[in-house]
This record gives C-alpha cells, structure tokens and sequence, in this order.
C-alpha cells in the first residue's frame, strides 16, 4: 500500500491460533471477540465495552497478527491504516481519511480498527517540526474526535500498534478512548520454538527439532525476524539446488538475519 492508498477493509483469515507466545495479549484482546460476535447481548444490559485498545511492543512481536487474529476470530471487518500514511499529505487529508475510516467502519458494524504507527501521528501536541506539523494535529484531533464520538452502542474496537507510548500525546490515553493496554514482548525461547513451528509449518525441513537450536540461539529475536530467518533458509537451500531444509541451511540464515539486526542497530541506534 502506498502513502496515499485509501484505508483497506478486509476479513483476514488470521486465527488466536496463528500467533505464538504472547498468552497474556491473546488473553486480553480475546475478550473483544464475544462483545464483537454478539454486541446486542452487551448492549442489552449498558454493559460499555471498551473501544480503544493500545497495543504496545517492540517492531515485529505480532501487534498487526494479533489485530488482524482479532477480527479474524469474532469474523467481522478489518479496517487498518497507518500513522506513517499521514506524514507529508496535505492539511486536511488526513483527518479526512480518519474521518471516512471510522464512517465505513461504523456502517460495517461489527467491525475492528487497526491503526499501525500511532506515533507517528500521535506524538505530544507542540513538538512538531513545522511542515507536516499542523497536518499531524489535525489527523490526531480527528482520531480523538471519532474515539469521543462513540456511544456505547456501537460494537467498533479500534486497536492502535505502538512501539514508543512513552511519546504518545496524554489526550490519547485518556478514559474513553485508548484506555486499554496490551503488551507485546520479544519471545522467549519456548515462544521462539513456537513461532518457528508456525512459520516452519508449509516448509520441507529435514528434520524439524533441528528447530530447537535455532530457537535456543536466537536470543533478542522478534516475530519478524524469526519468519525472516526460516525464508531465509529456504532461499539458501534453493541456492544450493537442494529441495529441503538443512540444519546448515538454518544456521546460515540464523548468522544472516543476526548480522542484518546489528547493521540496522548501528544504523538507528
Ligand atoms: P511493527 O511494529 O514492525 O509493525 P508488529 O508488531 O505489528 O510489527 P507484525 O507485523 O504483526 O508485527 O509481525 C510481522 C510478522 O512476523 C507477522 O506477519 C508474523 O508472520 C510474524 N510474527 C510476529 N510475531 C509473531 C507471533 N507471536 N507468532 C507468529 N508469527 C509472528
């Protein structure tokens, strides 16, 4: 998608089951399903289910999977669009964009919105560096306008992915809007396993516990990273005209993918 593609609507195919690890998270946004499922049992005795969940983790621990599992469970919508879309678009544009977001997603009721970068668009009010400044506030000011907006009727969850709260604006998390907070953490071993496992799920390894090492060498390792490393081998073992995974073939890519991680470190430190 690019800067200036219209905010997409889907149904992903995405299950709880597609993401590893992160039990606490899963727990938390699994309650959203049965509200989104059967909003009028809710809405039938007052009961006010929260509508904005912050979603906070370093890059690449599944914010996106889970939001997407989400919608995916409960089947309903899935409109995503992200903070970084709004950068350098005219004044105006991308409230706009906020704005006709939030309108087809209340028609589409029951429906899940996924906002990826709220940093980018929700940093404290005042700190911008001119240009896209105003342009920013505006977009920021729609989204907490749309977030005040809803009554207790209407069975939209917006879920927003972010990897640096602490320079998120106080407005947003205020009750009523992104009130509710879920964290993601980098894997630990046995979620690195896990992860593997999934990703490894449709690839011809030689023998899958060769698996365990990897999982036992990459310490640090996100979600993404762990996909990348098994799409990795798998080129690997293409290169050398093989037609299966090898434990070499694994290691090679675990030793690519860790070099990758260092070079982007030293890059932005
Ligand atoms: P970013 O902050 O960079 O946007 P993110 O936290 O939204 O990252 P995703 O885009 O959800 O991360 O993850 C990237 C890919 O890594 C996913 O599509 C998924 O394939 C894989 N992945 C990440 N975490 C997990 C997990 N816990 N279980 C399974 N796959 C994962």
């Amino acid at each position: 998608a690019g800067r200036f593609a219209q905010p997409s609507e889907k149904r992903p195919g995405v299950t709880f089951d597609d993401v590893a690890g992160q039990d606490q998270a899963k727990t938390e946004v699994a309650e959203l399903v049965e509200f989104l499922r059967e909003p009028d049992r809710f809405q039938r005795v007052g009961a006010e289910v929260p509508h904005g969940v912050l979603l906070m983790g370093p890059p690449g621990t599944g914010k996106t999977l889970l939001a997407k599992a989400l919608a995916g469970e409960a089947d309903v919508p899935f409109f995503s669009t992200s903070g970084s879309e709004f950068i350098e678009v005219f004044v105006g544009v991308g409230a706009g964009r906020v704005r006709k977001m939030f309108e087809a997603a209340r028609k589409a009721a029951p429906a899940v919105i996924f906002i990826d970068e709220l940093d980018s668009i929700g940093r404290t009010r005042g700190t911008g560096l001119g240009g896209g400044h105003d342009e920013r506030e505006q977009t920021l000011n729609q989204i907490l306008a749309e977030l005040d907006g809803f009554g207790g009727k209407e069975a939209v969850v917006v879920l927003a992915a972010t990897n640096r709260p602490d320079v998120l604006d106080p407005a947003l998390l205020r009750p009523g809007r992104f009130d509710r907070h879920v964290v993601l953490n980098l894997p630990d071993r046995m979620a690195r396993r896990a992860i593997l496992d999934i990703h490894a799920r449709d690839l011809p390894l030689v023998d899958p516990n060769d698996l365990e090492a990897i999982a036992a060498g990459t310490p640090g390792f996100s979600g993404a990273d762990l996909k990348n490393l098994l799409n990795e081998a798998a080129i690997q073992a293409a290169r050398r005209h093989g037609d299966s995974i090898t434990e070499a073939d694994l290691q090679e890519a675990r030793d690519k993918v860790m070099m990758g991680t260092v070079r982007t470190l030293a890059i932005h430190p």
